[in-house]
């Protein structure tokens, strides 16, 4: 780490002391912004954090845009800020408010399940979210034999394997650039090279790929599984943030990336800089405002969310299979 870096952390963290700032980063941002954040975790483990910020004056989210506005409707009355207000998560882009009520009009009576990665607009329009280790259960869980559900192609496409509702595609294009750079040959060669390893694919891979990995789960569940599982090399299906940060805190284990050049743009917007800016300035453009008619309704679709139990891993196999 260079020397400038290491000063402008030294700045921040004690900046973010005077203001009493509460800084939560994903698991995809750079090493250098997990290092000053309070909390790094996946987009439900930062969201429920938000809620518990009581004696902050401010959040600072270290995520995509979608993510913030999570955290801004379950801490009310702590301003939420992100460094680059530009950080929008393209997979969330692929469905909105409006294509979700033409989707009800042409399928009237069927409920909505939307994944955690859409705008505080689009889960408006919803019935309940999901994240990707709760989808079968969530969707199970309304009793219909239909569920609308999007924007991820490749999650409802698992969901649809795994369960015997009819899952209609919001919009049956939506995927996140990121996870479909993974293809099922990558995985193969990785698996024949390293026959000991573990491979974990996160839901947003292609179906291929995750009925070839060991496991399937949120980065959550990756952080989880390499921390207690016996194991000692990893193959990791997921965005390159995550593949350091594993390392990182696992230097007696051996995580293997399954693509190198997967790197989600969005997420990397967010440096340094931009975070030590919002702390001495406070800009207007970097607060995240959720309209106020949509966050009691987020906040009931979590809720629901919440009270399907399990939160577990779409698939799981034991570390010796
Ligand atoms: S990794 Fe994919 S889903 Fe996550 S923020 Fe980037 S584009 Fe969106």
């Amino acid at each position: 780490m260079s020397s400038d870096c290491k000063a402008l952390q030294e700045k921040i963290i004690k900046l973010k002391k005077e203001r009493k700032a509460l800084i939560l980063a994903h698991n995809y941002q750079i090493i250098e912004i997990q290092e000053i954040a309070d909390y790094v975790g996946d987009s439900l483990q930062l969201a429920r954090k938000s809620a518990e910020s009581r004696g902050y004056d401010m959040i600072i989210f270290a995520g995509v845009r979608f993510m913030a506005e999570m955290a801004a409707v379950l801490s009310p009355t702590v301003p939420v800020y992100i460094p680059d207000p530009g950080a929008l998560c393209p997979l969330a882009a692929y469905i909105d408010a409006e294509s979700v009520r033409k989707k009800k009009e042409e399928y009237p009576d069927t409920p909505v399940v939307v994944y955690v990665n859409t705008t505080a607009d689009t889960k408006t329009e919803t019935d309940v979210i999901c994240t990707s280790g709760s989808a079968v259960e969530v969707v199970e869980s309304l009793g219909a034999d239909t569920v609308l559900f999007g924007p991820d192609a490749n999650l409802a496409e698992y969901v649809r394997r795994h369960t015997d509702v009819n899952i209609i595609d919001i919009d049956s294009r939506g995927r996140c650039y990121v996870h479909n750079m993974f293809d099922l040959s990558m995985l193969l060669e990785l698996k024949e090279k390293y026959p000991d390893a573990v491979a974990i694919a996160h839901p947003e891979c292609p179906i291929e790929v995750q009925e070839a990995a060991d496991m399937v789960g949120s980065t959550g569940m990756m952080a989880k599984t390499v921390a207690e599982s016996d194991a000692k090399m990893f193959i990791i299906a997921t965005e390159m943030g995550m593949v350091h940060q594993l390392q990182k805190q696992h230097p007696d284990k051996t995580i293997i990336p399954l693509y190198e050049g997967a790197i989600c743009r969005q997420m990397k917007k967010h440096t340094l800089e931009k975070i030590l800016d919002v702390l001495e300035n406070l800009p207007e453009a970097n607060l995240v405002k959720v309209p106020e008619y949509s966050a009691p309704h987020i906040r009931g679709v979590l809720e629901r969310m919440n009270k399907v139990k399990g939160q577990g891993p779409a698939k799981a196999v034991s570390a010796e299979s």
